[in-house]
């Protein structure tokens, strides 16, 4: 249904089609939307309107950050897209205890930058443009995450706008259970203006990209988990698995970030890599935290469909799947991310995101046409089944797509009558439903 949207008394910054600057607020990294408007507020009062708003005209509502939804849920068509840009601050909130406040808009890069003068950091994404929005309600996995765990688990508080207009902050003491579902509930419960986090000592890290020939990738690989297995917490990686793509030879990349600034130590963690294979490039080096967040676009005219598995045991045969799904020659990147350490110790039932067994997570970007629909990315995906059935969960913020099943593989059953609870208690009409839903009425 399309709907007139009065825009009298509608608070902040507001585009409608036709206005410079629409086109872009209605494109996101995923997805171009045409929404009946953009409203971009400036402060908690303009959200509470928007959300009034939205809530009365029963419009389809996004809730914006950062823009990188996999899935494009930061735009629509014909409904209001509530883009949280202008809330952007990162401010101090005590430096003794390092308690920062970041806006619900704030990009990562944005906020790695204003913590570099303190000497501090928070764990996130790999990724400057990404969210502080939609990438911590869903988790948060960066590249700190074995020293510092997820983003949501240095998340203290936050200040939210309910689907009913209040707002509200929680935190462990105050409306406990929607603290508890915000940190891996996803964007479900209300609009979130600001978090707490509180940081951490970061100053520079030891990060880079070692490239190998392929040589023998299962070995490759089980070497890589092997050395992981023992390394000590500071040590994050990646591992890719890169065909031969846009000009450049098939390759084995290994990804590091040494969270601590002992060169030796750094060293002792990273050099037996070396023993992964022919080493054709080793760009790893000391740098500012701030400094090793990329950014990064879609390769033109293709689109990236993602999916990914939590692994609680990176055993050989995982380890042959995993190989198995790139040789079978799958148009895009298989990765293995590794978690364990301090990721693990969070009690799964601390948070909504329960998966704190898993000793890596598999990710698979595959390159798609624009235009390829449903059937054609499934048909695409196949060789990723036989690694993605050996999984214990997914994580929903690297899983493009959003079925019932995604939702049980993301949430144990006790873990989503939680959320279920919360979401009625909070959002019984589902106004934000845009996302990876956890309706109402289901149980
Ligand atoms: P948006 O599209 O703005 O928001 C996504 C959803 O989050 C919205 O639809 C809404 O439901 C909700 N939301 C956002 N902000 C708020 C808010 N303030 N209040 C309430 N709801 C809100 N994830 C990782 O964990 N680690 C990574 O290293 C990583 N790298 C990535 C790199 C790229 C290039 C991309 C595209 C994604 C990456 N992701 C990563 C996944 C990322 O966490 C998700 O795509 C996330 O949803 C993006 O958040 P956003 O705020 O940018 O997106």
């Amino acid at each position: 249904m399309k709907h007139r949207v009065s825009t009298v008394d509608l608070p902040g910054e507001v585009l409608m089609p036709g206005d410079v600057g629409y086109t872009e607020a209605s494109t996101t990294f995923f997805g171009r939307g045409a929404p009946a408007l953009v409203v971009r507020p400036a402060d908690v009062d303009q959200v509470v309107r928007a959300v009034r708003r939205a809530a009365a005209h029963g419009l389809t509502l996004s809730v914006r950050s950062g823009g990188h939804s996999l899935l494009a849920h930061g735009t629509n068509t014909g409904g209001m897209v509530l883009d949280l840009s202008r809330l952007d601050r990162v401010e101090v909130v005590d430096p003794d205890t390092r308690r920062v406040r970041v806006g619900g808009g704030a990009t990562w890069g944005q906020v790695a930058a204003a913590l570099t003068p303190y000497g501090w950091g928070l764990t996130a994404g790999d990724t400057a443009g990404v969210g502080v929005g939609g990438l911590t309600l869903g988790g948060g996995i960066g590249w700190m995450v074995r020293k510092h765990g997820l983003a949501i688990d240095n998340l203290v508080a936050a200040r939210v706008v309910t689907a009913d207009g209040r707002v509200l902050v929680v935190d462990e003491h105050e409306h406990p259970e929607l603290f508890w579902a915000l940190r891996g509930g996803g964007g479900n419960f209300g609009v979130v203006v600001d978090f707490d986090f509180i940081a951490q000592p970061v100053g520079t890290v030891h990060f880079g990209t070692i490239t190998y020939a392929v040589e023998q990738p299962a070995r490759q690989v089980s070497r890589w988990r092997d050395h992981l297995r023992q390394a000590p917490e500071e040590l994050s990686s990646t591992l890719s698995l890169v065909p031969p793509l846009f000009g450049m030879p098939p390759a084995v990349t290994v990804t590091v970030c040494f969270a601590g600034e002992d060169a030796d130590a750094a060293a002792a963690a990273i050099e037996p890599l070396v023993a992964l294979g022919t080493v054709t490039d080793w760009q790893v080096r000391e740098r500012p935290y701030a400094g090793i967040l990329e950014e990064v676009h879609e390769p033109p005219g293709l689109r990236v469909a993602g999916r990914n598995v939590l692994l609680p045991l990176l055993d050989d045969s995982a380890v042959a799947a995993f190989v198995a799904a790139h040789a079978q020659g799958m148009p895009g990147i298989v990765s293995l991310r590794s978690l364990g350490g301090a990721f693990s110790r969070v009690p799964a039932a601390a948070t909504a995101f329960a998966h704190r067994d898993a000793e890596a997570m598999a990710v698979c970007l595959a390159f798609v046409e624009k235009e390829a629909t449903e059937a054609d990315v499934e048909q695409v995906l196949r060789p990723w089944t036989a690694i993605a059935s050996r999984g214990s969960g997914v994580y929903l913020n690297f899983q493009g797509s959003a079925t019932a099943a995604d939702l049980a593989a993301a949430y144990p059953p006790a873990t989503y009558a939680r959320l279920v609870a919360v979401k009625r208690r909070y959002d019984p009409a589902n106004l934000f439903r845009l996302n990876h839903n956890i309706a109402p009425d289901t149980a």
